[in-house]
């Protein structure tokens, strides 16, 4: 069977409710629901550290944060490690990234494993970006999203010969400060559905989960939204209208990566390419869109935890899937590789979910996965590391509070706090059951459940929480 060309476009913050293959109510993403109309929606797709740079580590090495050591937004990768990538160039496929890079600038830090690399500086920027590559330092004029489509389909049209080729299309889109293009600005301009969750007050939610500073009325500035709210707002009328001008430009900037999306599928169709290449849709963790009040990622509740993931690859995995199983960030390494038929490297952890969609016997479907968000009380959003564990019914979170894991933050210290949801009873998390004695024997076994799965991951728990009974 020929070896399939391998194209992953990764966006930077762009939540599964704001794409409509996913149910979305307030826009229409037609040219990414065509992928999952073409392959396969997964449902159940999470990072296992829902913020940038440790997620695209976690995507690369297929490997945890505590394994390759991108923790945090402060910790370079050591970019000689082996990558998925990294692989498939020693195994003959051509490989290139274009667009973000976000884990490091400089010897060490920068792409290695790609024979071409063009990337970002840091976050990016969305106008007349600069890049960087082995030739050096550049302003590229344009639009962001434009300007990475066109240069890697670019490199992908230079090239010679049948070898099998892996292209990454990294976008800033659609992170902060998310700024529309001119075609798209001003498209949003009716009132945008609050979600049911726009007013939670966090009643029962843990102290930690309200230190957050990632409040749509609170912490949302002018710079995001461009002008200055009107006079003489209340507070709710100020998070309404700070939710709208939010979204307005949010979603514009979505349906440049939308139309952008559809520029790619359009051009492997018309190379004839589309039947043998995986094409894969994900962004790199979810993002809260006014849900529970909050804009931004980082904590483990659903709509930052839950990555969008589409994918197709007629040649082998049939049309049309709903896929409900649980797959991680970290599953996407052996996962490519299987399809390119390259041996995974034994430190590369997760699972393959290549065979769920195949149909071909593979391995047993994940019981659960593991969650760390390593950064705490960081100058910006303040939100606090922590821990927890997933499974199809459960999440229980645990929020140790010291800092570990980045560095020079403030010397405050809280204690340790649990928090558990019944995802069955309370999707939307509204209902912290941890002192609910109707979970008592649920919570102690999730207890359980966490500690075996960091034991089995090689991560440690934190040395102020207690051993659950039964280890
Ligand atoms: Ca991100």
């Amino acid at each position: 069977m020929r070896r399939p060309n391998i194209v992953l476009i990764l966006t930077d913050d762009h939540a599964a409710h704001a794409i409509s293959a996913y149910g979305s109510v307030v826009n229409r993403t037609p040219r990414i629901d065509e992928i999952a109309g073409l392959g396969a929606r997964f449902d159940h797709c999470f990072a296992t550290n829902a913020l940038c740079s440790p997620s695209r580590a976690s995507i690369l090495t297929g490997t945890y944060s505590h394994v390759n050591g991108v923790t945090t937004l402060e910790t370079p990768i050591d970019a000689g490690q082996p990558t998925f990538v990294s692989l498939l160039r020693e195994s003959g496929y051509r490989t290139a990234i274009v667009g973000k890079w976000h884990m490091g600038e400089g010897p060490g830090h920068d792409p290695e494993g790609f024979d071409h690399w063009d990337v970002l500086i840091d976050q990016g920027e969305y106008v007349d970006p600069r890049f960087l590559s082995a030739g050096g330092l550049r302003t590229e004029p344009g639009y962001a999203t434009d300007v990475i489509t066109d240069l890697a389909l670019r490199w992908a049209d230079g090239l010679d010969g049948d070898d099998p080729w892996c292209l990454l299309i990294c976008h800033k889109a659609p992170h902060r400060p998310w700024t529309p293009d001119a075609e798209h600005a001003g498209m949003y301009a009716d009132p945008i559905p609050v979600p049911a969750t726009f007013t939670d007050d966090l009643t029962g939610r843990s102290s930690s989960a309200r230190r957050a500073a990632m409040r749509i009325a609170e912490h949302l500035t002018a710079d995001d939204l461009k002008r200055d709210p009107p006079d003489g707002l209340s507070y709710e009328e100020l998070a309404l209208w700070k939710y709208q001008r939010y979204m307005e430009d949010y979603l514009a900037v979505v349906a440049s990566v939308d139309d952008n999306v559809g520029r790619v599928v359009d051009w492997l169709r018309e190379r004839g390419d589309i039947e043998d290449t995986l094409l894969m849709y994900c962004s790199d963790q979810g993002f809260f869109l006014g849900d529970h009040g909050w804009f931004d990622k980082r904590l483990m509740y659903e709509e930052s935890l839950r990555m969008p993931l589409v994918l197709s690859y007629p040649r082998r995995v049939p049309a049309g899937q709903e896929h409900t199983g649980i797959v991680t960030n970290v599953d996407f390494a052996r996962t490519l590789l299987e399809a390119a038929g390259v041996p995974a490297h034994p430190r590369m952890q997760g699972r393959s979910f290549l065979a769920d969609l195949t149909g071909e016997p593979g391995p047993a479907p994940a019981e659960g996965m593991y969650y760390r968000y390593w950064e705490h009380d960081d100058v910006w959003h303040k939100a606090p590391a922590h821990y927890g564990y997933r499974t199809a019914r459960y999440k229980i979170i645990y929020y140790y509070n010291d800092g570990l894991g980045l560095p020079g933050t403030g010397p405050a210290t809280y204690p340790g706090e649990w928090e558990l949801y019944d995802l069955e009873t309370d999707p939307e998390e509204l209902r912290n059951v941890y002192l609910d004695p109707a979970y008592l024997e649920v919570r102690e076994e999730l207890k359980v459940r966490l500690w075996r799965a960091q034991a089995e991951l090689g991560d440690r728990p934190h040395p102020g929480q207690p051993v659950p009974e039964g280890v």
